[in-house]
């Protein structure tokens, strides 16, 4: 019984450490953007800012696990404190000043900075 214990717990812990496999991380992706898309749609079309939240918080835990960014799109609606989704006028409010678009996070006041001419858009 006790050998049987310890192989057991070996496994376990192996499981979650080591190397990423490309599979491993195809899957985390798509587990990620699910969770994304579900966020958008319970914010957006529920108002469930709660729900949203905790979907992202969900879908950041993953990415964190498995190494694997956000995409660029939903890095935008996310805040990075709170985890909120700023996808609708109850979350966020979005002002544009000096060339840099401007979100404020209702729920923590985190604000987020994008340039709208960036290094990158120049080239
Ligand atoms: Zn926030």
């Amino acid at each position: 019984m006790d050998n049987k214990k310890i192989v057991t717990q070996r496994f376990r812990r192996r499981s979650r450490m080591g190397r990423r496999t490309k599979e491993m991380t195809a899957i985390a992706k798509e587990r990620m953007h699910i969770l994304f898309t579900l966020a958008e749609r319970e914010s957006v079309e529920n108002k469930n800012l709660p729900r949203a939240k905790r979907y992202v918080e969900l879908a950041r835990k993953i990415g964190m696990r498995y190494n694997v960014r956000m995409d660029r799109y939903f890095g935008l609606l996310v805040c990075r404190s709170c985890n909120s989704f700023l996808g609708n006028s109850a979350s966020a409010r979005v002002r544009t000043l000096g060339g840099k678009i401007i979100i404020c996070c209702k729920n923590c006041g985190r604000v987020k900075r994008i340039p709208l001419r960036s290094k990158r858009t120049r080239e």
